[in-house]
């Protein structure tokens, strides 16, 4: 970075100034830098550079974090908070269709005393694993409360659809707005589960609020049979919960090629996982400029498959991470899903891995103007993760291979000011019927 809001001379002068020094910097959108300083002022990035510039240009409060490295905070771009009080207590079972019906069950034995405590644990862990914006998927009211009450991320909360009958409009609570640093989206949740026309009106309903969509896509062979031939385990699930027959065509396509038919791929799209996708697949999501979200771990926890994030890299497809919820997973850490990317896509390189945990992410959920990279005039959600004397050349394989189970220290140093999501409301979906 050359340019800086406080020039060099009497206009450097300035109360709360803090200059963070580390022995390596990460901006992602920039060279890995040794000896590195980030200048902060009123929660917004001024300057970054080596370290001893920063000091004889800048008059501020150093903070010198010495075996360190300093990176921007880490994106979750899809967790399922309300599900926190599962963790540990559905097992991978094999089959996809068999832990959908599972989570199902166990989720209507969730105690309303449970919530808070187990919500609270999954947050603190995110915070220490450096998490400081999510995507949160969910359909109750639990973490909608929870957010207007110093909900400490920025994101969205995407209000889950589940509506399988083309016939029969969902309803959407009207109960809470966004907060500035929070947004409030409507998802649907797979192609299986909501009926075309639902689908599109969703996606209508984000797009006029300018708010990014979500949806699960090609997340198991279960879904791609069910699509492609109206058969198979998701059928006998739909017939269980009395949703078949549909009341709509069968589109005999691909999961991404459903989508692209209903017009809801583009830059504000969201596909989550994307495991069972083709070339032909990859290049509509490439050409939509739809961003993929990866959750390995929720994958491998369910036997469904590993995506492909070299495959997507390589077609141009905008990649983010994220943990899913924890019924699917056993931890809500980015650090344990980079490093099992890394060992899933060993042609990946550390950089881009990182660049999905953090720019990717950020760009996913629309906040790429103050998240995911250190650079002058975004918002100052650094983190600096204790490392010890690792050599600069190594510093990113540490990041995205090393610390599965979390680096040993891992700090949020300031929360940015000014972030804003765009508001949004809910209301009932009007025409779905
Ligand atoms: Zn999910």
């Amino acid at each position: 970075m050359t340019d800086s809001l406080f020039s060099p001379g009497d206009d450097r002068f300035s109360d709360g100034l803090a200059i963070h020094a580390a022995r390596i910097l990460l901006p992602v959108e920039g060279p890995v830098m040794e000896n590195a300083a980030v200048v902060v002022f009123e929660g917004r990035v001024v300057d970054a550079g080596p370290a001893h510039e920063m000091r004889a240009k800048y008059m501020g409060t150093i903070h010198d974090h010495g075996d360190s490295i300093i990176c921007p905070g880490l994106i979750n771009a899809h967790c399922h908070l309300e599900l926190s009080p599962l963790r540990w207590r559905l097992s991978p079972s094999g089959s996809f269709f068999q832990w959908v019906r599972t989570l199902v069950e166990a989720r209507e034995q969730i105690q309303p005393s449970e919530w808070q405590g187990a919500v609270d644990q999954a947050v603190d862990e995110l915070l220490k694993g450096g998490v400081v914006a999510i995507g949160d998927v969910g359909n109750l009211p639990v973490i909608p409360e929870m957010i207007l009450h110093n909900w400490p991320f920025r994101g969205i909360f995407f209000q889950e659809i589940i509506a399988p009958r083309q016939h029969i409009a969902p309803e959407v609570p009207d109960t809470i707005d966004g907060t500035e640093q929070f947004g409030m989206a409507l998802s649907a949740h797979a192609p299986y589960s909501v009926a075309p026309s639902h689908i599109k009106a969703i996606k209508l309903w984000d797009s006029i609020k300018g708010i990014p969509f979500s949806i699960h896509v090609a997340e198991s062979e279960d879904e791609v049979i069910f699509l492609r031939k109206g058969t198979g385990a998701l059928r006998e699930l739909l017939e269980e919960k009395g949703h078949w027959p549909l009341d709509y065509a069968l589109p005999c396509s691909s999961p991404v090629r459903y989508l692209e038919s209903l017009g809801v791929l583009d830059s504000d799209t969201i596909c989550v996982h994307c495991v069972h996708t083709d070339e032909e697949d990859l290049e509509i999501l490439a050409k939509a400029g739809a961003h993929a979200c990866l959750c390995p771990r929720s994958n491998m926890f369910l036997g469904v498959g590993s995506p492909d994030i070299t495959a997507m890299l390589k077609k141009g497809i905008n990649v983010a991470i994220g943990t899913d919820s924890l019924a699917s997973n056993d931890r809500l850490s980015i650090f344990a899903e980079m490093s099992s990317l890394a060992s899933i896509c060993p042609d990946a390189s550390p950089e881009e891995i990182f660049r999905a945990a953090t720019l990717g992410g950020a760009r996913a959920l629309g906040l790429e103007q103050d998240l995911g990279s250190i650079r002058r005039g975004k918002a100052a959600d650094i983190l600096v993760v204790r490392s010890g004397p690792i050599p600069q050349k190594d510093a990113l394989e540490f990041m995205v291979r090393t610390w599965a189970d979390g680096p040993p220290e891992c700090q949020i140093l300031s929360r940015g000011a000014g972030v804003k999501v765009r508001k949004s409301h809910r209301r009932r979906i009007a025409g779905t019927a």
